[in-house]
């Protein structure tokens, strides 16, 4: 059978590889290099050359089929699990936010206000099922569950930093996924898992299988059309040529999806469309010295600057492997016409660098090496309130045509690497069932 992949990241290259042993497949690839999310700079320091992700990127230990591919691909032994320190820096203050004493000491907050928020994170952990939680606002959730001050001083910032207007559309499915997985720490504090080395080796990895196993992988390839006629997938067109092919899988942006299959796909055109995507402008910088001195590794932001993190990769891996300290500035923006996404690139490293000569008071640009900035306007579906309705199944209808990624159910209520593995599974395994 020969299979067409459009999309190099996770999802695409996992779907590839389940699929590659027993079926010719081929991956197209829009961008020049693979990854997609989890695509790598190369960078050179002092003769030392070593890969590090455009996004900033960790896992948890709950990442089983992740986990699981990484064990199958042997490449178990470049696993950390190391302790990762979190502050969170509320009007010109830095609160640490790691131990129950540490976070008793956020003053934004009164006791009372901290009692009710432990209140919240314990009636979170009971929770088992978020599904009942996605037609309920996070918004009018906290407000009910842990009243105005919680809401306002704690999470509304996080939220608004996150999803920006579109914060108080938010579900209280997404929130209660992302406050179970971060106060799920132990003892130790949380340790967060990374690939010393970078995820690259993951990517390159499962490149290397489906290459190894006659598949192909052709980059700067984007494809602008599904042919489907008859209820069935007749292939793709890239650059102008028609690829025949027995099946398709999808790992696009639903609205992307939509225009290559020219709004025909049925009852899935409403939920393609209905589906929005928000964008992140992440700047990476490399430094003479160390920015967070405390070793904290990922601060929250609630303050006038244009991000809403700033996470210290050399606080969290150690600095020797990379011979210069890595800080991500990032914050997500809504559309097009942020000017994050419309300015040009030296103007948001600019902003960007302010906003931190603001917040760090010792920091100087003269310390900067060198800066990237890397932005996507597809990185996260928004998780509105009744999201659930829009999740995408693994295959649309009987056509041959096959869906995995972001916007897969394995990636609700919230996506990760882990979830778009999982959806390229499901994915490949379905088509092989329906072979
Ligand atoms: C800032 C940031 C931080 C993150 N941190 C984490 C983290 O710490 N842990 C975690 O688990 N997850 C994290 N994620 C999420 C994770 O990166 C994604 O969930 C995952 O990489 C998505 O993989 P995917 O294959 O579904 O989608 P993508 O990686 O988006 O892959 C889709 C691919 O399709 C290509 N494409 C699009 N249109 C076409 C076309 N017409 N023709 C050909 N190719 C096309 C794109 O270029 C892209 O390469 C983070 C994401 C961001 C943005």
């Amino acid at each position: 059978m020969k299979i067409v992949i459009i999309g190099s990241g996770l999802a695409g290259l996992s779907a590839g590889y389940r699929l590659c042993k027993a079926n010719e497949v081929i991956v197209f690839e829009k961008d020049p290099d693979i990854g997609g999310m989890a695509a790598s700079y190369c960078l050179e320091h002092s003769k030392n050359k070593y890969f590090i992700e455009r996004y900033y990127h960790h896992i948890f230990r709950s990442d089983s089929e992740l986990l699981a591919l990484i064990r199958e691909l042997e490449l178990e032994k470049q696993m950390l699990w190391l302790e990762a320190k979190n502050a969170y820096f509320v009007d010109d203050k830095y609160y640490p936010m790691n131990t129950p004493v540490e976070i008793l000491h956020f003053s934004p907050l009164s006791i009372l206000d901290l009692v009710k928020l432990g209140l919240l994170v314990l009636r979170v952990r009971l929770i088992k099922d978020t599904e009942p939680y996605d037609q309920i606002k996070a918004k009018d959730w906290i407000l009910d569950t842990a009243g105005k001050s919680v809401y306002e001083n704690f999470f509304a910032p996080l939220m608004k930093s996150k999803f920006g207007d579109n914060a108080e559309k938010v579900s209280a499915a997404w929130l209660i996924g992302r406050v179970k997985i971060r106060s799920d720490r132990g003892k130790e504090g949380e340790k967060l898992g990374y690939m010393r080395g970078g995820f690259n080796a993951l990517i390159e990895a499962l490149a290397g299988e489906i290459t190894a196993n006659g598949g192909e992988i052709q980059t700067t390839k984007e494809v602008t059309e599904i042919v489907v006629k008859d209820n069935a997938v007749q292939g793709v067109v890239v650059g102008g040529d028609f690829i025949a092919c027995d099946a398709v899988i999808s790992t696009v942006e639903p609205k992307v999806l939509d225009a290559i299959t020219g709004g025909k796909l049925g009852t899935l055109h409403d939920s393609l469309i209905n589906i929005s995507y928000q964008g992140t402008a992440c700047a990476l910088i490399g430094l003479d010295r160390q920015l967070m001195k405390d070793g904290n590794y990922w601060l929250n932001i609630k303050a006038d600057v244009p991000f809403g993190a700033v996470i210290e990769h050399t606080n969290y891996l150690p600095f020797e492997d990379y011979g210069e300290h890595l800080v991500y500035v990032t914050s997500y923006f809504q559309d097009e016409k942020s000017p994050l996404w419309a300015q040009n690139e030296e103007n948001i490293i600019d902003s960007y660098l302010k906003g931190l000569e603001k917040m760090f008071p010792g920091f100087s640009r003269k310390e900067v090496h060198w800066t990237k900035l890397y932005r996507r306007i597809d990185t996260a579906p928004v998780y509105e309130q009744g999201y659930l309705k829009n999740v995408l199944p693994f295959a649309a209808g009987s056509s041959g045509l096959y869906l995995a990624g972001m916007f897969s159910s394995t990636n609700y209520p919230e996506r990760s690497l882990n979830g778009s593995v999982k959806a390229g599974f499901e994915a490949a395994e379905l088509l092989m069932k329906n072979k």
